[in-house]
């Protein structure tokens, strides 16, 4: 066994304990014998020195020219890259999930670098006629400030980067409140950009509990704009403080996605997509395909070759090569995922795969759960409603194209769909009419690419986007500018106007 880190806040340019002996723990969820790392419970000191490092370092990182700040994401890219075995490798104890899955993880990160350093040569405004002679308009980017970001555990890596890096290219300085369950991951990644040269205080790291420093966080008046991932429960709450202090807040939510196959659709393709969908990272993505939307006439073929290919996942540690499946990420999720299955069996649903805990042999001290078929649900279900984030699937049936986009958009979420039909048609009135903020046609709900807005609809969010240039709109505020070279008073035409 690795000898457990001892993870530090990071303020201001120091890795400092929290004023408080009180720490927490990470443990290997595959192996809860294995300590990982040991984290401060910090509170509202900690949180008060973070966020005046950081608002210190603000007056002179948003002057330094965005292409320069833009090097050092570039230099942050090199360095994940070249750091990328060890940060999957410890994602992979850390929080469970497979290491094919860890690297793409650390990969988003990278992929996020290079692409949010390119916005350091572009960070475009708008230039425009005005109503007036001898007069210039335009409109600028400017950054927000100070920024929190608070982060879940299932993406470890790829989440704080694709906050990081955009809002760091914009000019703001940062305070990092990451998940208690991935706690050695946040000080890692953070070790990257300070070994990349970031001044003191433009990311500072305070580790924590959510209702502790995250809140202390979110409440603290020198906090700009909050960008908050988590469940919809927290966002909500998040949102709501945030305006009572008019800050800008960006929240990314919860999910109930559903892939539809339909009777044209390639079926092997869409049990490939369902399959990796519903239980790569155990089901802990925000787009995991929770609904397996099929039209009748495919539904018991379709549903015989899941089972078939369902029942041979191999579960593991993540660590192991050869695992498909890693474990729960904690003893929560282990309950609440099985807390699920009571919900079903009261409300009629059939389990035809799995639906219980995993606990033979090696996987006896880990959260492991068996990979889950749940057959005969309706829409109203709560199995079919509410997150399980787990690796449960809901089998739904569907006699139409319309009747399975109704159903698709049955749910208080919206953040990612997929179809599976060879019908053009089809393909373009589910690109049109589902309620999502992501539609993948012939492919799964899981898979963004960084160069894109990601993000969702309805109680998924608040109408921002993540990452791609969507990003900048949240890290910036417009400024308008008017220069007046006339040398006169020049009254605006609307004033002006003789009619
Ligand atoms: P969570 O809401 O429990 O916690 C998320 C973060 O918020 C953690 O860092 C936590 O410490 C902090 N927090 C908790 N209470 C807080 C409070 N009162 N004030 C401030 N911060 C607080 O979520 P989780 O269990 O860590 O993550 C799983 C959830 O995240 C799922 O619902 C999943 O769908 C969602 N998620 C969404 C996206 C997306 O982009 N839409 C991506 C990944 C995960």
């Amino acid at each position: 066994m690795t000898m457990p880190l001892t993870c530090l806040n990071y303020i201001n340019g120091e890795w400092l304990s929290a004023h408080t002996e009180a720490t927490l723990e990470s443990r290997n969820p595959a192996d809860w014998q294995e300590l990982v790392a040991t984290c401060p419970r910090s509170g509202a000191q900690e949180v008060e020195a973070a966020v005046a490092a950081a608002q210190r370092a603000f007056a002179s990182w948003r002057l330094v020219p965005a292409p320069a700040r833009a090097e050092l994401i570039y230099r942050i890219g090199e360095l994940l890259r070249q750091r990328k075995e060890e940060l999957a490798q410890l994602m992979s104890r850390e929080m469970g999930k497979p290491l094919t899955e860890a690297r793409g993880d650390v990969q988003e990160g990278i992929d996020c670098a290079f692409y949010s350093a390119g916005e350091g040569r572009r960070l475009f405004g708008q230039t425009t006629p005005s109503e007036m002679p001898n007069k210039f308009a335009m409109s600028v980017r400017v950054p927000v400030g100070v920024c929190a970001l608070i982060t879940p555990w299932n993406f470890p890596v790829a989440i704080p980067c694709w906050k990081a890096f955009p809002a760091l290219v914009c000019g703001n300085t940062l305070v990092l409140k990451p998940a208690e369950d991935t706690p050695a991951c946040a000080t890692l990644l953070v070790e990257i950009l300070q070994e990349a040269g970031l001044p003191a205080g433009v990311i500072n790291l305070v580790h924590g509990l959510g209702e502790e420093a995250g809140r202390a966080l979110v409440e603290h008046p020198d906090v700009a704009l909050v960008s908050f991932t988590g469940s919809s429960e927290t966002g909500a709450e998040v949102g709501a403080v945030c305006g009572r202090s008019y800050k800008r807040v960006c929240l990314e939510l919860g999910g109930k996605n559903a892939q539809v196959v339909m009777e044209d659709a390639d079926l092997e393709l869409a049990l490939e997509g369902a399959l990796w969908g519903a239980f790569g990272t155990t089901g802990q993505r925000c787009t995991a395909t929770s609904r397996l939307i099929l039209h009748r006439a495919i539904k018991d073929e379709f549903t015989r070759r899941l089972l078939e290919r369902a029942r041979r996942l191999r579960l593991g540690p993540g660590t192991e090569p050869e695992t498909e499946i890693g474990p729960l990420v904690n003893a929560a999720q282990l309950q609440r995922v099985s807390g699920y299955m009571d919900v079903a069996y009261g409300e009629g649903a059939r389990v035809l795969l799995g639906g219980e805990r995993v606990s033979e042999g090696k996987l006896k001290q880990g959260y492991f759960f068996a990979p889950t078929i749940l057959d005969e649900v309706k829409p109203d279900m709560r199995v079919a409603q509410e997150e399980i984030f787990g690796p449960v699937v809901s089998l739904l049936t569907v006699d139409s194209f319309e009747e399975a986009i109704q159903v698709l958009n049955g749910t208080p979420y919206g953040l990612s769909s997929s179809v599976y039909t060879q019908d053009i048609n089809r393909a373009f009135q589910a690109m049109r009419d589902i309620e999502a903020g992501i539609t993948y046609i012939n492919g799964p709900t899981i898979g963004a690419e960084v160069h894109l807005p990601f993000g969702g609809v309805k109680q998924t969010g608040n109408g921002h986007r993540e990452v791609g240039s969507a990003a900048l709109d949240v890290f910036t505020e417009w400024k308008t500018v008017y220069v007046d070279f006339s040398g006169r008073l020049q009254r605006a035409q609307i004033d002006n106007r003789q009619e």
